[in-house]
C-alpha cells in the first residue's frame, strides 16, 4: 500500500485542504490494502466511510503533506477501530475461583492458549490456577492439556472417562473451590465448522460455570469467515474478549479488525508461537501498521510534522514542477533528510525505501556521505548553485578545497544533482520519487 498510496498522494501537494477527488483516489488504495489483508467486505465498507468523512475537507496541518495527512487519518481510525491500548487485560476482579472459558473452532489454538494464559497467570501474576479440558470428542485432547500442565507445573483437573462437558465443568468448579484456586481455565471442545451442537454446548457450560471471561480463540489467518465466526459466538454465547493466535504467521491480520469491528469486544491476547511463553498483549498500532502493509507510519508523519517547513516544501515543489531543481533545492532535500533521522532512519520507517537499501548502500550513500554532500554545496557560490554548468575544473578545485574534500566528491554531488533533476522532471509520470534519483548517484 505505502508505495501505491504514496504515489497517488505525492501528487497532492501544496493545497490547504483535502479535496473529495483526492480522498476518493486514496480511499480506493486503502480499500484494496484492507481487502488484501483479508478484512471482511462489510467492515471495509464502513471503515472507508468513516475515514472518508474525516478526511474530506480536513485541513492539512502545517508541515505535513496532504498525502501524509491522509495516511495519518487512515492509521488513526484503524487504531481506534482495533481498540484502545490497555483495554486488553484479563479481568480477575471477582470472587475466586474466577472462571475463564475458551471457545472457538477446532485447531484455532484453544488448548495452547489455555496453557499460555495459565502460565502467565501463575508465573507473572502469582495466581493459583487450575486447568480443565472439556474436550470429550478428540481422543488425545484431554491428555494434551495434561501434558502441558505437567511441563508447566500447573494443575489440571483429573480425567474421568465418560463424563459430559457440562459435568466436567461442574467438577472443575467445585475442585477449584475446594482446592483454593484463584482461577479456573475451561478449555472447551471446538468443531471444524460453526455448528449448532458446539454453540449449545458452549451455552450450557457458560450457564454452569458463570465465567468472568469468555474468550474467543481465533486464528489470525482466518479470512472472510472471521466476521461470521465472531458474530455467532458473540450473539449466541456472549464474549468478553478475543484471543488472536498465529500472529507469528505471515497473515496481515485483517481478522483482528473484522472481529473487533463486529463484536465491539477487545482483543485481549495475541499468540505468537507454539511455545507456552509465546503470549503477548495486544497493541492496536502494531496490527494497524501490519494491516496497511506499512512501516511505522505514525512516527514518520510525526517526525515529518516536526521537521519539514511547509513553506520551503511548497517552494521546492513548485520549482520541481517547473523543472528548476537547483543545487540549493537539493541541499534543502538533504537537510530535511538528515533532520528526519537520516537515511537509515527513513529507511527503517518506509518499507518502499527499505527495498532500495542495497542500491543505496552500493552507491555508498550513508549519513556521513550526506553531510559531505551538504558541505560541498555550502562551498559553492549562489551563482554556482543556480547554474551548475559554471562548474569547470578550477571552480571544482576551489569548492573541494573549501569543503576539505577531493574533486571527485564534487563530481559525485553534481552527478547526483543531474539524476535528481531528471527524476523531478519525470515525476509527472508519478512512478518514481526523488529517492530513486539519489540511489543512482
Ligand atoms: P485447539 O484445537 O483449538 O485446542 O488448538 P490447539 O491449541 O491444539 O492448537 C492447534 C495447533 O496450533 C497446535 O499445533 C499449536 O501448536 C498451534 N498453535 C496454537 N497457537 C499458536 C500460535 O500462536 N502460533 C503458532 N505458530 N502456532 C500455534
Ligand atoms: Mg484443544
Amino acid at each position: 500500500l505505502s508505495e501505491r498510496l504514496g504515489g497517488i498522494l505525492d501528487r497532492l501537494t501544496g493545497r490547504g485542504a483535502l479535496s473529495e477527488a483526492d480522498v476518493d483516489a486514496a480511499m480506493r488504495e486503502v480499500r484494496r490494502a484492507l481487502l488484501e489483508a483479508d478484512v471482511s467486505l462489510d467492515v471495509v465498507r464502513s471503515f472507508i466511510d468513516r475515514v472518508r468523512e474525516q478526511a474530506i475537507g480536513a485541513t492539512v496541518v502545517k508541515s505535513v503533506t496532504p498525502g501524509q495527512m491522509v495516511v495519518k487519518i487512515v492509521h488513526d481510525e484503524l487504531v481506534a477501530t482495533l481498540g484502545a491500548d490497555g483495554e486488553g487485560g484479563i479481568d480477575l476482579q471477582a470472587v475466586p475461583p474466577v472462571a475463564i472459558m475458551m471457545v472457538g473452532l477446532q485447531g484455532s489454538g484453544k488448548t495452547t492458549t489455555t496453557a499460555k494464559l495459565a502460565r502467565r497467570l501463575t508465573q507473572r501474576d502469582k495466581r493459583k490456577v487450575l486447568m480443565a479440558s472439556l474436550d470429550v470428542y478428540r481422543p488425545a485432547a484431554m491428555e494434551q492439556l495434561a501434558v502441558l500442565g505437567r511441563d508447566l507445573d500447573i494443575q489440571t483437573l483429573p480425567i474421568v472417562e465418560g463424563q459430559k462437558p457440562a459435568e466436567i465443568a461442574k467438577r472443575a468448579l467445585s475442585a477449584a473451590k475446594l482446592g483454593g484456586y484463584d482461577v479456573v481455565l475451561l478449555d472447551t471442545a471446538g468443531r471444524t465448522t460453526l455448528d449448532e451442537e458446539m454453540m449449545s454446548e458452549a451455552i450450557e457450560i457458560k450457564a454452569i460455570a458463570q465465567p468472568h471471561e469468555v474468550l474467543l480463540v481465533a486464528d489470525a489467518l482466518t479470512g472472510q469467515d472471521a466476521v461470521n465466526l465472531a458474530r455467532s459466538f458473540n450473539e449466541r454465547v456472549g464474549l468478553t474478549g478475543i484471543a488472536l493466535t498465529r500472529v507469528d504467521g505471515d497473515g496481515r491480520g485483517g481478522a483482528a479488525l473484522s472481529m473487533r469491528a463486529v463484536t465491539g469486544k477487545p482483543i485481549k491476547l495475541i499468540g505468537t508461537g507454539e511455545k507456552t511463553d509465546a503470549l503477548e498483549d495486544f497493541h492496536p498500532s502494531r496490527i494497524a501498521g501490519r494491516i496497511l502493509g506499512m512501516g511505522d507510519v505514525v512516527s514518520l508523519v510525526e517526525r515529518a510534522a516536526a521537521n519539514i517547513d511547509a513553506e520551503k516544501a511548497a517552494r521546492t515543489a513548485e520549482r520541481m514542477r517547473k523543472g528548476q531543481f537547483d543545487l540549493t533545492d537539493m541541499r534543502e532535500q538533504l537537510i530535511q533528510m538528515t533532520n528526519m533521522g537520516g537515511l537509515s532512519g527513513l529507511m527503517g520507517m518506509m518499507p518502499g525505501i527499505a527495498k532500495m537499501k542495497n542500491q543505496i548502500a552500493s552507491a555508498g550513500l550513508d549519513d556521513r556521505v550526506v553531510k559531505r554532500q551538504i558541505a560541498v554545496i555550502d562551498s559553492m557560490t549562489r551563482q554556482e548553485r543556480k547554474n551548475p554548468d559554471l562548474l569547470k575544473a578550477s571552480r571544482k578545485k576551489r569548492i573541494a578545497a573549501g569543503a576539505g574534500l577531493k574533486v571527485e566528491e564534487v563530481n559525485k554531488v553534481l552527478k547526483m544533482h543531474r539524476n535528481m533533476a531528471d527524476m523531478m522532471k519525470a515525476m509527472g509520470s508519478g512512478k518514481r520519487g526523488p529517492m530513486a534519483g539519489i540511489a543512482q548517484a
